[in-house]
């Protein structure tokens, strides 16, 4: 009893006295090692809209209750006025920002509350909803989408650099573009961002290019169920139901993925190509879903034969 009570005495001694509030309620410091960063995903996003209408959108309660923690502006964009690209802070990235909306990426949820957003001046965009866009033609008829300013990249890249710094639970494969996240409601940052690029500066997820090409006549070879193809994709990150058709939903989210890794083709159907990048994916970034593979030993038997 004795020996508790003293260390309880020693316990208290070590109360924090560094704020009003510390020193008003009786908190003793106990620091943990199980704990984690709250923003652990970074989504990128374009506005479809020009400099001004966007920070207007993104800062005023008045209009859409959207938000972002950045604004990247166009150089090119005639409602920029500054000599200098700069980066808007709008939202300190301690605070929730209103980016992601209803939002998934592998099984969690509620993106908003665990990611930065960073929003791109740039105009490309679709004429209708894109759940009514799943057919390629018509995807390619409504939608139009624009380059990005290599300022723009050349200034983003330096800034998800310090994100990065400051937010190092953020894994490559949790760096992804809002279509990613909504694949049925949105198609930005679209098929022209240079995910590839990022990804050469150390930002990102992207494939291994030389296991595609020894993945493609394999499963040229051994033909994987669609099923199980939507398991995969599923598994690595896409929000989209097991059906063995594809379906809207498939489209979309296949489309979503191809925008992101295959941008010269996004048909929104898998073949040979899509699927090669997305295991050669899974086998960097999320390994436990080759399981889903029912070839597996000759699956794993080629990966180690690989330099
Ligand atoms: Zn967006």
């Amino acid at each position: 009893m004795k020996s508790q009570t003293m260390r309880c005495f020693a316990i208290v001694c070590s109360v924090v006295l560094c704020t009003t509030a510390c020193q008003q309620l009786p908190i003793v410091k106990a620091p943990s090692q199980n704990f984690n960063e709250r923003v652990n995903h970074l989504v990128i996003h374009f506005t479809s809209e020009n400099f001004q209408e966007s920070l207007n959108i993104l800062t005023q309660s008045e209009t859409r209750p959207v938000s972002a923690h950045y604004l990247l502006p166009d150089p090119m964009d005639a409602t920029y006025d500054l000599s200098e690209l700069k980066i808007f802070a709008l939202v300190p990235p301690q605070f929730r920002a209103w980016h992601a909306g209803n939002s998934y990426w592998a099984g969690k949820t509620g993106l908003n509350d665990q990611s930065i957003g960073i929003e791109i001046v740039n105009e490309s965009r679709c004429l209708d909803d894109i759940a009514t866009l799943a057919n390629q033609p018509a995807f390619k008829d409504r939608c139009r989408f624009e380059a990005f300013a290599p300022e723009q990249i050349a200034l983003l890249i330096a800034l998800i650099k310090e994100i990065l710094k400051d937010f190092p639970d953020i894994s490559p494969h949790a760096i992804i573009g809002h279509a990613d996240i909504a694949p049925s409601r949105k198609i930005d940052p679209g098929p022209l961002f240079p995910w590839r690029q990022l990804y050469g500066e150390g930002i990102g997820a992207w494939f291994d290019e030389n296991r595609v090409q020894t993945l493609i006549p394999w499963l040229e070879t051994h033909p994987i169920p669609l099923e199980t193809q939507q398991r995969l994709l599923n598994h690595y990150g896409y929000d989209l139901d097991v059906t063995g058709t594809e379906d809207t939903q498939s489209q979309l989210a296949v489309r979503a993925f191809q925008m992101h890794f295959r941008p010269n083709n996004y048909s929104g159907f898998f073949d040979t190509e899509t699927l090669a990048r997305l295991i050669s994916l899974i086998e960097r970034y999320r390994p436990e879903g080759l399981t889903l593979i029912s070839d597996l030993p000759e699956a794993i038997a080629l990966h180690r034969a690989l330099p």
